[in-house]
């Protein structure tokens, strides 16, 4: 049995490349009102999740509803790559206003299971080589020697890494109150 602990309430950081799984392993293991998700604001903003012209308030929104929750010491998962430290700064910023605990759950899939996934996907394709940067960036957060250590070093506690599809098939997600 493979379980991840979560402190309930937390912020749950998905981090992944494009493709990776995060939306299809949050809709498993939370409520749709506990997502929030890059694309679900780029989708309400603009009418379609993939536009990147919407971007900048998507993410706007995304921070301040994710405020307005912590606040309110509610269980937030956020679904989006956050494979830049800026990105997960500004998560994290959030999480410490509200003196929430801040969860990252790390999706380090095979690069060839990623770009599959992404190029069988209905609808929304991610271009292969933006796939591959996603890919690179989480190289660049991945110490081989210490997996956990750059994000335990942002302040994620727990940080989780999930590297075998069927392991993330099987995993548990216990709440614990916090
Ligand atoms: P993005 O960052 O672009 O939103 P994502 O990480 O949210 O990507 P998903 O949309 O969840 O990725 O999944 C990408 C594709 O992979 C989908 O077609 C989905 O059905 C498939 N997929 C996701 N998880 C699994 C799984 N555990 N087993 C098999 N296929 C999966
Ligand atoms: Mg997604």
């Amino acid at each position: 049995m493979h379980e991840i602990v979560v402190p309930d309430p937390s912020m749950v950081v998905l981090i992944g490349p494009a493709g990776a799984g995060k939306s299809t392993f949050a809709a498993c293991h939370a409520s749709p009102d506990e997502i929030l998700s890059s694309d679900g604001f780029r989708l309400a903003i603009a009418g379609d999740a993939a536009d990147q012209r919407a971007s900048g308030l998507a993410f706007r929104r995304l921070h301040n509803e994710l405020a307005r929750r912590l606040a309110a010491c509610r269980l937030t998962v956020v679904d989006a790559t956050n494979l830049t430290p800026h990105a997960r700064r500004v998560l994290m910023s959030r999480a410490r206003d509200a003196d929430i605990a801040a969860v990252a759950i790390v999706f380090d899939l095979p690069a060839a299971v990623v770009q599959a996934r992404n190029a069988a996907r209905v609808g929304r394709v991610v271009p292969a080589e933006v796939v591959d940067e996603h890919l690179r960036r989480l190289r660049a957060l991945l110490d081989p020697a210490d997996p956990t250590r750059m994000l335990v070093a942002e302040g994620f506690d727990p940080v989780v890494v999930l590297s075998d599809p069927v392991v993330i098939d099987a995993v548990r997600v216990v709440r614990r109150p916090a």
